[in-house]
């Protein structure tokens, strides 16, 4: 019994090496894979595969960009928002900004902008050090939707950053939300959403919604009344995983057979 128990065992151990040939021989997964491509990443510049809508030097990208005020490489929010002429989907989003360093008003009224991706999903822009408001509407929220997991906003005037990365939605023919869109949101580097579920377009007035809208849209950046700075700004269009080929899977029961002869030995049996 014994002996039947271990060559039983053995034969488990052999089989399930050969389903895994491939990885164990090679100490690789086997998988045929596209080779990634270089994109160069160097401080404070957008990777070189980005699509850059502000570098400092004009608003151009931006439909309205000419309503904002350009100096010394910072755009100031004013008069309208804006919204980016080339529309995007799935992404990566980079934006730096700065609330007034002369702080007025409170709550929503201080400092207030937003990221508004494909025009209606909202990541807030808020001047939330040492301002209460409410907390799904504070600095990196999903507006109304849900507050960030910490605040880890900085001092009005300095400098802070917003990495965005988002799924868009897909919709059926009857205008059906069939994959809902998804964001990730660090703040200043520090994670404040990790792969939410939007619940619909973030909206002031009403509970959140999906209506139908196309695989690509513009990006807006909020004007609310308050001179918001921004600077190195970019977006990235390519944030699908690699696709590889498995590994074919010839090797699979090629140990099983011998091991079979052995235990029908007559002189084993006891
Ligand atoms: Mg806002």
């Amino acid at each position: 019994m014994k002996r039947t128990l271990l060559i039983f065992g053995l034969l488990v151990v052999t089989s399930t090496i050969a389903a895994g040939a491939m990885w164990i021989e090679e100490y690789k997964s086997g998988i045929v894979w596209p080779k990634p491509a270089i994109v160069t990443a160097e401080p404070d510049k957008a990777p070189s595969d980005a699509v850059v809508l502000f570098d400092g030097t004009n608003l151009d990208a931006f439909q309205n960009g000419d309503k904002w005020e350009i100096a010394d490489g910072v755009a100031t929010a004013k008069n309208t928002s804006i919204y980016t002429k080339q529309k995007f989907g799935s992404c990566q989003i980079h934006v730096e900004f700065a609330t007034p360093s002369e702080v007025k008003g409170k709550g929503q009224g201080r400092g207030n902008s937003g990221v508004y991706i494909m025009g209606r999903y909202e990541v807030q822009v808020l001047d939330s050090y040492d301002n209460d408001t409410y907390f799904d509407g504070q600095c990196a929220s999903v507006y109304k939707q849900q507050p960030p997991m910490v605040n880890a906003s900085r001092k009005p005037g300095e400098w802070q950053t917003l990495d965005i990365i988002f799924t868009a939605p897909k919709f059926d023919k009857d205008g059906s939300v069939t994959e809902k869109a998804y964001v990730t949101v660090l703040h200043n580097g520090v994670l404040m959403h990790n792969h939410f579920e939007l619940m619909g377009g973030t909206s002031y007035v009403e509970a959140p919604k999906y209506s139908k809208h196309p695989e690509k849209d513009h990006l807006n950046l909020q004007f609310h009344g308050n001179p918001v700075r921004y600077r190195n700004i970019w977006i990235r269009e390519n944030i699908s995983p690699l696709v590889g080929t498995p590994p074919e899977k010839k090797e699979e029961k090629k140990e099983e057979k011998p091991e079979v002869k052995a235990e029908e030995k007559p002189t084993e049996a006891k």
